[in-house]
């Protein structure tokens, strides 16, 4: 095995890593309200209908989502 081998395993890795990320998220299970609205997990606020038409699987609102991926 030599370096660029090596390199490659980091790689391969690291993308199965944030790909996990992106994919699966066990414990962040969307959140619905009583009215049937999904809410925010973070701050509990509902979720525009908006942003679930472009992200069906969001959990969180926009501002919520921008703090989380601020922090990485
Ligand atoms: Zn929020």
């Amino acid at each position: 095995m030599d370096d660029a081998d090596r390199a490659q395993i980091l790689i391969d890795k690291r993308l199965e890593r944030s790909l996990n990320e992106v994919l699966s998220h066990p414990h962040e299970a969307p959140l619905d309200d009583e009215g049937g609205n999904r809410i925010c997990v973070e701050c509990e606020l509902i979720i525009p209908v908006k942003r679930l038409e472009a992200v069906p699987h969001a959990v969180r609102c926009v501002r919520c989502q921008e703090v989380i991926e601020g922090q990485r």
